[in-house]
């Protein structure tokens, strides 16, 4: 069900990178490690061979996988045999995340061959035949419900989405996954200057992954593993491992039996892969997406050697959230570590207290435009010709501490002027005496080119700081933006 349509997604150049400039130092992120450096291994598709897999990760004492479900093609037989319900709740029951993969894997880019448009916001999901981008990720999502299931992730099929796609798919999930793969040099983002790993803190907008076809070895994986950890063109994993979080996603698809060759494919990896001629697979592009179980068998034994956690693509995600109780009634695993220093405003009841217009900012409550788990949020209107911001009451800080400050922009269709998120410090608890100020952008200002992005920095207050607030700003805009799940969370 795999296909390479990988140049429609909107790629890495409007997230703020590994390096931003004041991103913190390596000997403090170290003081900060929630998981240190950590895989997790992911299935799409819902194929049968996820159950083999999952006795090969269970062999290395690896039993926290995530398997995205296509729900209208649960059960089916051809052109791959798939689970059933039954085997995902299996899944589930041995400790497995459970996430959503739309009802049909349509594409999500109305600019796909496919032209899939956005549709109602309340989708009937007793049709089955419709596909829009909210019945594909909506829909998807309450089928898993029905079966008892706790979707908080979602993962694009074909790893292709749009604006309109990025922003319904983050008002239904916690977070989302597309292909975004800066490791691999068959891929549109191939980047080999950027770091092949999430950094902490997670972006959870824009997860970047490895991805693994039927045309990688266990040594052209593993080196692509090493590099992401080690840096520096280490592709052996020799040596101290430098500190710090780093998070790498494997995307695997169906696992085949050792020993066999799958229909379609040929009978040796090629030596120089491609996507275009379908990965050795040229008879069953399905199959170029599929790995042996001896194959995964290998890799997880060094990733034993390396690791012993293996954490859902949730658990890690979502590790510096704190977001209460959803509308489910399920309540969030929660890493223990975190406090919330200033609530969590998801902006469903109230107008949008207890944040403050700026000079000459007009606020508003909107209701289309937030991220999970409402689509309620603040909406800035935009001046092209001044600066707007909103700011949070003082919230005490105290210095020696670090925090998680974080808020989520939908920058909407802004192509000229600059959003992005601001610390305010004061040296005293009422704000009367600003001492400086933390730009949670990268140098040149933040993104305007993209619809969402979750802006996660580490702070840690200046000596002699005892206040702080938060701030959004859209300078010299040409469209509103939208500011949701504003927080700064005690680490
Ligand atoms: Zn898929």
């Amino acid at each position: 069900m795999t296909r390479n349509l990988l140049p429609l997604v909107l790629a890495a150049a409007f997230i703020p990178s590994c390096a931003a400039p004041n991103e913190v130092a390596t000997s403090e992120a170290a003081a900060l490690s929630h998981w240190g450096h950590t895989i997790s291994f992911m299935f799409d598709d819902g194929y049968a061979g996820v159950l083999d897999a999952r006795t090969v990760l269970s062999s290395h004492g690896f039993n926290r996988a995530t398997a995205y479900i296509i729900t209208d093609e649960v059960g089916q037989t051809t052109p791959l045999p798939r689970m059933d319900w039954p085997d995902i709740a299996s899944l589930a029951l041995g400790g497995w995340e459970v996430g959503s993969h739309t009802v049909h894997h349509q594409d999500l880019a109305a600019s796909s061959p496919w032209n899939i448009p956005p549709g109602s916001a309340s989708p009937n999901c007793a049709d089955h035949v419709t596909r829009t981008m909210q019945s594909e990720l909506l829909c998807s999502r309450e089928a898993l419900r029905s079966y008892g299931f706790s979707p908080f992730g979602f993962a694009f099929p074909h790893g292709v989405y749009d604006a309109d796609s990025m922003r319904i798919a983050s008002s239904y999930y916690v977070y989302a996954r597309s292909f975004w793969d800066p490791s691999d040099a068959r891929s549109s983002d191939y980047n080999p200057a950027e770091r092949w790993c999430n950094d902490f803190p997670y972006n959870r907008q824009a997860i970047r992954v490895i991805r693994v076809y039927y045309c990688d070895t266990v040594d052209s994986v593993w080196a692509r593993i090493c590099q992401a950890f080690y840096g520096n063109g280490n592709t052996t994993c020799a040596g101290p491992r430098p500190s710090g979080d780093r998070w790498v996603p494997l995307v695997f698809h169906d696992i085949y039996p050792q020993g066999t060759t799958p229909a379609g494919c040929t009978t040796t990896a090629l030596s120089q892969p491609g996507l275009d001629n379908n990965c050795g697979c040229p008879g069953s592009p399905d199959h170029a997406y599929s790995w042996r179980t001896d194959q995964l068998d290998q890799l997880a034994g060094r990733i034993q050697n390396l690791m012993t956690a293996n954490p859902g693509m949730y658990d890690v995600a979502a590790a510096i959230d704190v977001f209460g109780t959803p509308s489910s009634g399920t309540a969030f695993t929660q890493r223990g570590v975190e406090q919330n220093t200033q609530p969590q405003m998801d902006f469903a009841t109230s107008s949008y207290s207890p944040y403050v217009a700026g000079p000459g900012t007009t606020l508003s409550r909107d209701t289309a435009h937030g991220v999970f788990p409402t689509q309620t949020s603040i909406r800035i209107q935009n001046d092209p010709s001044a600066v707007r911001y909103l700011h949070s009451q003082y919230i005490t800080v105290t210095p020696g501490t670090y925090y998680i400050a974080e808020a989520t922009i939908d920058v909407g269709s802004l192509t000229s002027g600059v959003a992005g998120f601001y610390v305010d410090e004061y040296s005293d608890p009422y704000g009367t005496n600003w001492s400086s100020g933390w730009d949670i952008c990268p140098a040149g200002g933040c993104v305007t080119n993209t619809s969402i992005v979750t802006y996660n920095h580490v702070y840690w207050p200046s000596p002699g700081a005892h206040s702080v607030r938060l701030q959004v700003y859209l300078n010299y805009g040409n469209s509103p933006i939208f500011v949701d799940n504003v927080s700064l969370r005690q680490l």
